[in-house]
């Protein structure tokens, strides 16, 4: 059986009265996620944004983990950020003397709780461990810091012990102390007894992973239990399976109760400037933040959407600082096409309309999914169409019988004239660096991936590349033919670029 809030007639309700606070620790558990590793610049970025984004408290680092953390840490409090600035300190005085050191406004000191680290891990007795809790508590509130005392497992730990300690923790000053699931173990049922028993102690936070998949759930149960204080990060990077997406906390919290949080039109851009910085991308199903949550490919999803828009959608895009789109697959329908042509201004005919869905079903069953800026390519091709282009090339010649290869390329934005040079890896490499940072300041563009695919046989063989690249919400397809493989590359790029400015204009009026 299923008992999953304890059978407890006292579980807190959550209402747009229940005041929940946030712990970020992207730039600490976050960054124990294999193979991220953050420099002090970009957690200063990051942090940064999530003050402005409303995160009450920021766990900046690990002090204790060397020179180079401790100097990120100072970055981070010397922004002078509306957020407690803290960081994260192994049960031993010297970690804390550390912390001071950076200048952080508290410190989330993690002691053992479960007999794994009581006993094999940390080689201690549990009467021990209870006391030396203390005695740090009293050494950090002494030195004036906001002090939270996680217990470490203690999803695994033995409740009473559990309690004991962290009810001494509280007696010695602690502001307040965290449920850790640290190994991502606990149904939401048990979260609930933890919490619930924390929270009769004093202030409780929650610290939960994803392993079980049940990352945001066990939150609900710890806030119904009476945890206050909710720690996770952007994406829910972390350790294994990650920790808790705080964009997903907050998003749930806002649309199932109404309990306002972060300031959600920021967690887009909070989601991105943080997968830039670590290489984890998003999987493109994640919610919220991820590339597919708001769109709709199948003709009848389309259809639904364009009668009303909340047929298919729990929540408006705009709410989390995004945009709707219309994707188009084999599924794609005339009205769904027809609608978002119109959107972009663009007049069909009939026939035209025909032809253009019949080219975006055949792309759709070569696997590829149209976006609006593909569809525009399309139309254009049908209706021959003369666009006016924003971005134009003008001339391109590259060096290979140098090292290293060096191009340089003549590019019209908006009707001025723009040199630049480069080097590469080769031809095609310095030619593409050239345009990309000739284009920087008017597009940050992202080369998603770059395709050649040879239409003839021979030396002379007319070569056509495709490029995908992306800019914010925005991603196109561009191919180009040409029996010259720079001068191709560079026209699909140039011409993709020139969509995405445009893509992002019509989205923008
Ligand atoms: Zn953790």
């Amino acid at each position: 059986m299923i008992d999953l809030f304890g059978g407890s007639p006292e579980s807190h309700t959550l209402d747009d009265d229940f005041d929940v606070q946030f712990l970020d620790t992207t730039l600490r558990d976050g960054e124990q996620a294999p193979g991220v590793s953050l420099t002090p610049e970009e957690k200063a970025r990051i942090a940064r944004q999530l003050d402005s984004a409303g995160v009450d408290v920021i766990e900046a680092g690990s002090a204790c983990t060397g020179a180079g953390e401790r100097e990120a840490i100072r970055r981070v409090t010397s922004l002078d950020l509306s957020a407690t600035v803290t960081s994260f300190c192994r049960g031993i005085r010297h970690d804390i003397d550390q912390a001071l050191d950076c200048g952080v406004d508290g410190i989330n000191l993690v002691v053992p709780a479960s007999d794994r680290h009581v006993t094999d891990k940390v080689d201690t007795s549990h009467r021990e461990n209870v006391a030396a809790t203390a005695e740090l508590v009293e050494y950090a509130t002494d030195h004036g810091l906001w002090v939270e005392v996680i217990g470490e497992d203690g999803s695994r730990a033995d409740l009473d012990y559990l309690e004991q300690l962290m009810a001494a923790a509280l007696d010695a000053g602690a502001d307040r102390v965290c449920y850790a699931d640290t190994v991502g173990h606990a149904t939401p049922d048990h979260t609930y007894d933890c919490v619930a028993t924390l929270a009769e102690l004093g202030p409780t936070s929650t610290h939960t992973h994803d392993d079980l998949g049940l990352a945001v759930t066990n939150v609900m149960a710890s806030l119904s239990a009476g945890a206050d204080l909710v720690h996770g990060t952007v994406n829910g990077i972390g350790e294994r399976a990650g920790n808790v997406a705080l964009e997903e906390v907050a998003i749930a919290l806002d649309h199932g109760y109404g309990v306002e949080t972060l300031d959600l039109s920021q967690v887009y851009d909070l989601a991105q400037l943080v997968a830039n910085a670590t290489d984890v991308s998003l999987a493109p199903n994640k919610a919220v933040v991820g590339e597919n949550a708001f769109t709709h490919e199948s003709g009848i999803h389309t259809d639904g959407t364009l009668k009303d828009e909340a047929m298919y959608e729990p929540y408006p895009p705009e709410k989390v600082g995004r945009k709707r789109r219309l994707a188009f697959g084999k599924h794609a329908g005339r009205a769904g096409v027809e609608a978002a042509l119109a959107e972009h201004d663009v007049e069909v005919t009939d026939e035209q309309l025909g032809e253009v869905v019949s080219r975006v079903k055949k792309l759709g069953e070569r696997d590829k999914r149209v976006t609006d800026a593909d569809l525009l390519t399309i139309a254009e091709d049908v209706t021959d169409a003369d666009r006016e282009r924003r971005v134009k090339l003008l001339d391109l010649t590259a060096v290979s019988g140098v090292n290293p290869p060096t191009a340089s390329i003549r590019l019209s934005v908006d009707g001025e004239e723009r040199e630049n040079a480069a080097t590469g890896s080769g031809p095609v490499d310095a030619a593409m660096n050239a345009t990309v940072d000739a284009l920087r300041h008017k597009a940050d563009a992202t080369l998603e991936s770059y395709h050649v695919d040879a239409i003839t046989g021979g030396t002379d063989a007319v070569v056509t590349v495709e490029v995908e690249m992306s800019r914010d919400d925005q991603t196109v397809s561009v191919s180009a033919s040409d029996s010259d493989i720079t001068h191709a590359s560079v026209s699909a790029m140039v011409d993709a670029m020139d969509r995405l400015i445009e893509a992002d204009q019509v989205a923008a009026d």
